[in-house]
């Protein structure tokens, strides 16, 4: 079984023609609400592929609380340890302009009260996983407990997103690292190391660091796979993007669940490329998760 632990949040989107400066108000279109945090994303996304997933996080006592459990609910994934209250459902604020670009506030709310104990009361959800994914939109030290709680012979996957430097024994767990080239750089610059120019290079430098392999996801480029052995590219499936948002978490949540159901490495980012160009082929995040049977008939493995 696959747990995410993690984020919840509630995407709150408007559209406006130009985003606000100091002191500026701007109008914005209806607003859309949206269930997302990384969390929940990469949770919705593994169980949409087929996996059993149970998702570890906070929500609050409140309607976005409730549609966040309900997104989560439909996918499939085992929401007993989706723990309510203590503070509000954690929301981002997210303006779009027209050329696409975005601004957004997150408030973190029930998210930063995601605790070490928390995670110490859901051993049993421990104890099932054979994969555990982590991603920083919850405290660094909730982070490093779970990473500490793996059962013996389970995988810690970790996403270091929003990217921050990471102590030395989260790193040393990690069993893919994946990141994009940003979290690389500051994961890189955190430990005090040179940050290189080429993936292959930060692939090596982040090994160093102590992870057991590295995955450094390159866009519509796709990704690149390292261990101690070497590197190899998995190339990305053509695909006419429409929207990003959340197709690292979709290909995180499903290199996550292959290697969980004992792919190796290669032949798990072979498939999860092949998740993450489905979700930008389609608008939204969870909204844009591909089925099993989807990555299928996309052919190409
Ligand atoms: P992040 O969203 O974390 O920055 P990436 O942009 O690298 O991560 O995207 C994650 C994965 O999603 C990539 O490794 C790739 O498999 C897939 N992907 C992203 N953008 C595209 C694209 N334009 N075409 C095809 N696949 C894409």
């Amino acid at each position: 079984d696959l747990l995410v632990v993690g984020s919840a949040n509630a995407d709150l989107v408007t559209a406006v023609t130009r985003r606000p400066g100091a002191g500026e108000t701007v109008l914005g279109s209806d607003l859309a609400v949206h269930p997302g945090g990384k969390g929940a994303n990469q949770a919705v996304a593994a169980a949409r592929l087929g996996a059993r997933t149970a998702l570890l996080a906070r929500v609050g006592d409140d309607a976005y609380g409730r549609l966040l459990l309900d997104a989560q609910e439909s996918a499939g994934v085992d929401t007993a340890g989706v723990l309510v209250g203590g503070a509000p459902t954690g929301v981002a604020l997210i303006t779009v302009d027209p050329s696409g670009d975005n601004s957004i506030v997150v408030a973190p709310g029930a998210n930063a009260r995601l605790t070490p104990a928390d995670v110490r009361a859901a051993r049993g959800l421990f104890e099932a996983a054979r994969v555990v994914s982590l991603q920083l939109e919850i405290p660094l030290e909730t982070v490093a407990e779970a990473a500490g709680a793996l059962a013996p012979g389970a995988r810690l996957v970790l996403n270091p997103s929003p990217p921050a430097p990471l102590p030395p024994e989260v790193l040393e767990a990690c069993d893919p690292l994946i990141v994009n080239e940003h979290e690389a750089r500051v994961v890189l610059e955190g430990a005090g190391a040179r940050v290189p120019d080429a993936p292959e290079e930060w692939a090596r430098g982040l090994l160093a660091l102590g992870p057991r392999s590295v995955v450094v996801t390159l866009g519509a480029e796709g990704a690149l796979v390292a261990t101690a052995e070497g590197g190899e590219r998995v190339p990305s499936v053509k695909v006419d993007a429409v929207d990003t948002t959340g197709a690292g978490d979709a290909f995180t949540a499903a290199l996550a669940w292959r290697l969980g159901v004992g792919d190796d490495l290669v032949t798990a980012a072979r498939y999860a490329v092949r998740v993450g160009a489905l979700a930008v082929t389609r608008a939204g995040a969870q909204a844009s998760y591909p089925t099993g049977a989807e990555v299928a008939g996309l052919g190409g493995e």
